[in-house]
């Protein structure tokens, strides 16, 4: 009787991990071919002044639709896609699609800057270097104006190299944001390694913050950190309005949340900036 539960376990257990096998194989099959179908989309979330409630910028963050599987989040496909080396193809058409956005805001604010997602694979890898050095013959102010958000993650696997990269970008004036910031290992002792210039406070610290001491006092202790280490702070995922009352009576410097607006389109984000720039 008990060899005859196991059995049954196990054979819906495995039944269970054939589907999902089946699923990433799929995405990945499907995901070689999204750039040449034009499948893809780069939807544009606003970075707003903390203090102004003004947009200072945005993050460029990737979506896919597929007639055979409908729209896949990034969440799901990034990480296979980095497993693979797809990344960088996609890392390449995100950066191209920033040139794009960049060249089409007019006019572009002086301090308006774009951030960009690049994973451990692309920073790791030096194809991002000769990417970068395109990207600026089209757009020679580039530097001036992107930031490249990076995970906590780049540290475990290769922190020599990471901290090459990154030295490679600020020497050349990009902006480096640690993305997710809190969710990962390490610690802020040896975040001052990194030669970053801004700290992106998770939004599971975030979210509840309205009604949450213990995520108040993380998140004020964060940036107070940071600010000691002159780094700005931009916390993502606000959603409420006494969140963003409480982070700018922190000083918080930037914000990103649903409160303010969920990642749109290109037309709609430029309505959106230069309808501020009229008033
Ligand atoms: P991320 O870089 O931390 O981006 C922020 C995510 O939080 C976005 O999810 C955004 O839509 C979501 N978000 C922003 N404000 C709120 C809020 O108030 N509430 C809630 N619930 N969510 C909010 P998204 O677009 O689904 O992206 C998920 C992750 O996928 C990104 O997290 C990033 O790690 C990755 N990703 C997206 N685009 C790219 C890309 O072009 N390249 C790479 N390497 N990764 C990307
Ligand atoms: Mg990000
Ligand atoms: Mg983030
Ligand atoms: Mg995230």
């Amino acid at each position: 009787q008990q060899a005859k539960r196991e059995q049954k376990f196990i054979y819906f257990y495995s039944a269970g991990l054939d589907e999902q096998h089946l699923r990433k194989l799929t995405i990945l099959e499907l995901l070689q071919t999204a750039v040449e179908k034009d499948e893809l989309t780069v939807l544009l979330q606003p970075k707003i002044d903390c203090a102004t409630g003004r947009i200072q910028g945005a993050e460029a963050l990737l979506r896919w639709h597929n007639q055979q599987l409908g729209f896949v989040g990034p969440d799901e496909f990034i990480p296979l896609a980095e497993q693979s080396g797809l990344i960088k193809s996609l890392t390449r058409w995100v950066c191209e699609q920033s040139v794009k956005v960049l060249e089409q805001l007019q006019p572009l604010p002086k301090d308006f800057t774009l951030s960009v997602n690049l994973s451990a694979v692309d920073l790791l890898s030096n194809e991002v270097i000769s990417l970068i050095e395109e990207l600026e013959q089209q757009y020679p102010q580039l530097s001036q104006h992107l930031v490249l958000e990076v995970t906590e993650s780049v540290l475990v696997e290769d922190p020599e190299t990471a901290i090459e990269r990154l030295n490679w970008f600020r020497n050349r004036g990009y902006g480096v944001s640690i993305d997710d910031y809190g969710t990962g290992y390490s610690s802020l002792a040896q975040m001052r390694q990194l030669p970053v210039t801004e700290l992106k406070i998770d939004r599971a610290f975030v979210q509840l913050l309205a009604t949450s001491p213990v995520d108040q006092s993380i998140v004020r202790s964060t940036i107070q950190l940071a600010h000691e280490l002159s780094l700005s702070v931009v916390a993502e995922g606000v959603e409420d309005e006494q969140s963003w009352n409480w982070l700018k009576q922190q000083h918080c410097d930037v914000l990103q949340g649903f409160y303010f607006s969920k990642p749109i389109p290109f037309e709609q984000f430029n309505q959106k900036l230069q309808g501020e720039s009229d008033a």
